[in-house]
């Protein structure tokens, strides 16, 4: 079956529908940290107290930025300088989820937690958009993800997401979306027709290296000429233009 006549079964068969006068079923993928919702540090916090359970340091931690990184990432760089190897790290992986777990839901119940501008109104749009599938694709463990967007209620929004169980690397991510599509609807989604929103150089990068759209927004930690610096398709101070979104992400 090509490409066309798949996407034409699935506009009749009715699982996603295409509106007069747009060819291309949309993926949109969300960072969350910066882009959908600031906790104020609670996972910096969880993620340290968890390594140095489970490893016994946090090591270089404190000097590591940890802004469009994996969780993953964020260990290995914060480890290894400190002479934890990498195997040792991943045999203890599992642990160590475990633990940033215990202590992401005890830190983010005592952090100021943020629901971000325009994040809500937007995901409704979306929702009801029925062209678009959205997702998240994102440096947080899926159970971080979970609990971070549960205190807010939005874990519904998401058909899928790229967590960094999938890959310690951001750049490795949108080819996985567009499998896990695949996986779930049977779809091929061309690059040119994924958006990813996020809210530091890596989102931006992770992007461009695969050929998607890029919207960088700047509620997050980065200073916006370092994100412009990057080019992205589109920049906002923050995603309260519904409208604007709108157009861009379904016109
Ligand atoms: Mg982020």
């Amino acid at each position: 079956m090509n490409l066309q006549v798949r996407r034409l079964f699935y506009i009749v068969t009715g699982k996603l529908k295409t509106p007069k006068g747009r060819k291309n079923i949309r993926a949109v993928l969300f960072d969350i940290d910066g882009t959908l919702v600031r906790f104020n540090g609670a996972g910096k916090r969880a993620l340290k107290k968890a390594a140095i359970e489970v490893y016994g340091t946090a090591g270089m931690m404190d000097a590591v930025h940890f802004q469009g990184k994996t969780d993953p990432l964020i260990i290995y760089e914060s480890l290894e300088p400190v002479g934890i190897n990498r195997e040792t790290i991943d045999r203890k992986m599992g642990r160590l989820k475990e633990s940033h777990f215990f202590h992401l839901d005890h830190q983010i119940k005592g952090a100021e937690a943020e629901l971000l501008p325009g994040v809500r109104e937007l995901l409704d749009l979306l929702k009801n958009s029925p062209a678009v599938i959205t997702g998240l694709l994102t440096g947080n463990f899926h159970g971080g993800a979970l609990r971070k967007l549960n205190v807010f209620g939005l874990m519904d929004y998401f058909a899928f997401g790229v967590f960094s169980d999938d890959t310690p690397h951001r750049d490795e991510m949108p080819p996985i979306a567009r499998e896990r599509i695949m996986e779930l609807y049977s779809m091929e989604i061309d690059f040119v027709d994924m958006f990813i929103i996020g809210d530091t150089v890596y989102d931006i990068r992770c992007g461009k290296n695969s050929g998607a759209v890029t919207i960088a927004v700047g509620t997050g930690w980065t200073d916006p000429q370092a994100l412009l610096n990057e080019e992205p398709d589109y920049y906002f101070d923050d995603l309260s233009d519904t409208e604007m979104m709108a157009e861009i992400l379904l016109g």
